[in-house]
């Protein structure tokens, strides 16, 4: 039987409704005010709800807005009844989510027409989802994991991220030469999330943006703070992702948060990837200009992945190239990757830039890499990424 949840703070409505849909053969449940009313939609998950617009305390906007957040409900049919309907209250509700609106007084065949077409459809796309159950678990999962990340960063804070460094090392004298930062989401519902799987899901439902200016700001911050403190001064990198480089006012907000927090453009360096840069490698190019006039530096990240082609890769303003942890691990061992870390190096210093090894694990990489010529690595080897307080025991005081 199809159950209706009529939520109604007056009375004579609520039981009138009640009444009528009783007598259609629908089953019926009634809540008297908002908060009920959500409270009843969560144990019961009917497969409509009826409800007021205005009612005292919570409103119908409320109870729409609530019960679209939380996944068991999000998708169910939601009709708004109400007295005075005008086109700003009409737009609210559409944008919130509603399904349809029934203006009081409404008659009987309005009622049962407007229930009828909301229950028809949601059977079509019930069906729909239904042939492809694999597909339907997959899309209620994410939305509760995105769900969750909204909610994680609600009015801007931030309180379950931070952000991890973790040192590059000159290979010849041993010494720090720089930092990446490395964003980490403790979620007190997922636990901690893979820092590859959140940027996906960030970069999927655009919260990349605020984030990623989190972690933006947090570095420069945190790197001002260190020099503040007399360490010597250091640069460290931030990556970025696709949806990152491409906002408009990028520019402007690197700006912004180097003046306020009064560090000098050189101790900030994106990492970007090479896919990233050949999505659209003219657009990337005129970017990567404006960084690099400001004085702020740029490294291909997880280098040899993509391209790799010296045609393309002489035309970028980067300073940087990070050889993929893939290349390194067992380079020793692999006469494969032997010959194309080789090459990367080899590829790198023609170019005049400096070269970084990413996932160097064991002296024997480091090794294969000092023979090489490489310039710096970056590794399990020498330190993991390490939470900011850690990290600041690597650093120097400057004399
Ligand atoms: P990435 O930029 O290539 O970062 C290096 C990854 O290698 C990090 O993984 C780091 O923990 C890991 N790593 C470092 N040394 C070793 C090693 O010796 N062995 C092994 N097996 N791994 C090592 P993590 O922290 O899980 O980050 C994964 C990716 O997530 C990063 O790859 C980067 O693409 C992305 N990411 C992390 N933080 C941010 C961020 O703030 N913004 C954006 N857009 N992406 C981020
Ligand atoms: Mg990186
Ligand atoms: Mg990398």
């Amino acid at each position: 039987m199809t159950k209706i949840l009529v939520i109604e703070d007056e009375n004579s409505v609520r039981d009138n409704l009640v009444e009528l849909l009783e007598a259609e053969d629908f089953e019926t449940i009634d809540a008297a005010n908002g908060k009920l009313g959500i409270n009843l939609a969560l144990t019961e998950v009917p497969d409509l709800i009826l409800c007021d617009l205005m009612m005292p305390e919570l409103d119908g906007y409320g109870v729409l807005t609530t019960l679209r957040q939380e996944p068991l409900t999000a998708t169910i049919p939601f009709i708004f009844l109400t007295a005075k309907a005008t086109k700003a209250d009409f737009r609210q509700g559409m944008e919130l989510g509603a399904d349809d609106y029934l203006t009081k007084p409404f008659t009987r065949a309005e009622l049962l027409s407007a229930i009828d077409g909301r229950l028809k459809k949601q059977a079509t796309l019930k069906q729909y989802f239904s042939t492809s159950p694999q597909l339907k678990a997959f899309n209620s999962e994410m939305l509760v994991v995105k769900n969750i990340l909204h909610g994680a960063i609600e009015q801007g804070h931030f309180r379950q991220f931070f952000v991890e460094y973790q040192p590059q090392v000159d290979i010849h004298s041993g010494k720090i030469i720089a930092a990446e930062a490395l964003l980490r989401w403790q979620s007190p519902e997922l636990g901690r999330v893979a820092a590859s799987e959140l940027i996906r899901l960030a970069e999927s439902t655009g919260l990349i943006i605020p984030i990623g200016e989190w972690v933006l700001e947090s570095v420069c911050q945190q790197n001002q703070a260190w020099q503040n403190a007399g360490y010597s001064p250091l640069c460290i990198a931030v990556n970025f992702s696709a949806r990152q480089f491409t906002q408009p006012d990028l520019i402007k907000k690197i700006i912004h948060f180097l003046t306020a927090n009064n560090l000098e453009p050189h101790y900030l360096e994106l990492e970007l990837t090479e896919s990233l840069i050949m999505q659209d490698i003219n657009a990337a190019i005129a970017i990567m200009n404006e960084l690099r006039s400001l004085g702020v530096k740029i490294a291909v990240d997880d280098f040899g992945t993509g391209y790799s082609s010296l045609m393309y890769l002489k035309k970028l303003p980067i300073n940087k190239l990070k050889i993929d942890r893939y290349f390194i691990h067992n380079v020793v061992n692999d006469p494969q990757k032997a010959a194309i870390t080789t090459a990367l190096i080899q590829m790198g210093h023609n170019l005049n830039l400096q070269v970084v090894a990413e996932g160097v694990e064991t002296e024997l990489d480091l090794e294969f890499l000092r023979q090489h010529n490489c310039d710096a690595m970056q590794g399990f080897l020498f330190s993991r990424p390490v939470a900011a307080a850690e990290f600041q025991k690597f650093l120097s005081r400057s004399a």
